[in-house]
């Protein structure tokens, strides 16, 4: 049913935040500049939800990307969100769905009391940096690009790290019978090799484009056959550029809960993992 026509239309949700992301749309060309300075963002319906409460889902990634395109409808390509701005998404999602605080169950890791702590969301929020662009990498007459890492990217990422749980729980189980040491041996060289693999890839993903003085390159199959043949010295610079825009302050979600029994301080990190949503 067409929205204008539904005369309950006035009564479907409305966006309940307004937020900037850190990187300020720098990397996204594709997002409207109007909307930059005051990004809506609307609760999740009940198929979010559920979509959110999917492993599979949530651990291909569609579950997130459908998320960001039902509550941020603004965001043409959530595939291309930075990797930091979807962090800071995600958390302006929970609070347009669930309010500002969230409660805590933690245990005092001195006399065991456990007690709940409420935690708002807006300092989170708050305590996200501003990331700018950076001087491209110059080798020899070359510009080399530099962009955070994608969401996608990371993704994959996390994908890889599922896998190499797998597969280490799998050598436990392996260790406890027959297994011989050779077979264990080949399975961590082959997730290691993956995972190597995937830092690489990341690397690349984090190069926008190369300018020679004549063309720009964005093809990503000549840009692979480029690191892999530049000198090691010039794929170190990429790598500390790609760390000054991929940075996240890292208490930016750590908390502090002081022990109401027996007032003793305990520092805790949260990841901003989405798969601890709700
Ligand atoms: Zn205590």
């Amino acid at each position: 049913m067409n929205t204008k026509s539904n005369p309950l239309s006035k009564y479907f949700r409305k966006p309940a935040i307004y937020v900037q992301i850190p990187t300020g749309g720098r990397f996204n060309p594709e997002i409207d500049k109007t909307i930059l300075d005051e990004i809506p963002i609307m609760p999740m319906t009940a198929i979010d939800e559920i979509s959110m409460q999917n492993p599979d889902e949530l651990l291909n990634g569609e579950a997130l990307i459908n998320v960001i395109k039902s509550c941020i409808p603004t965001i043409p390509e959530p595939r291309n969100l930075c990797n930091i701005d979807a962090d800071l998404l995600f958390l302006a999602i929970k609070y347009a769905t669930y309010g500002k605080t969230v409660t805590h169950l933690h245990t005092c890791t001195e006399c065991k009391e456990q007690a709940e702590y409420n935690i708002d969301i807006n300092n989170v929020l708050d305590k996200f940096p501003e990331i700018h662009e950076v001087d491209p990498v110059e080798h020899e007459d070359l510009k080399i690009f530099i962009t955070p890492p994608r969401m996608e990217s990371m993704t994959r990422l996390a994908l890889i790290d599922v896998e190499q749980q797998r597969i280490l729980q799998s050598v436990q189980k392996v260790a406890e019978s027959e297994i011989n040491e050779i077979e264990l041996a080949k399975q961590f060289a082959i997730s290691f090799r993956k995972v190597s693999k995937q830092n690489i890839d990341l690397l690349i993903n984090s190069i926008d484009r190369v300018e020679t003085p004549d063309e720009v390159i964005t093809d990503e199959d000549a840009i692979i056959e480029f690191m892999n043949n530049v000198p090691a010295t010039v794929i170190a610079t990429i790598n500390e550029r790609v760390l000054l825009v991929s940075k996240k302050p890292k208490d930016l979600t750590t908390f502090e809960f002081v022990c109401e029994a027996c007032e003793h301080k305990d520092k805790v990190n949260f990841e901003l993992n989405p798969v601890n949503f709700s």
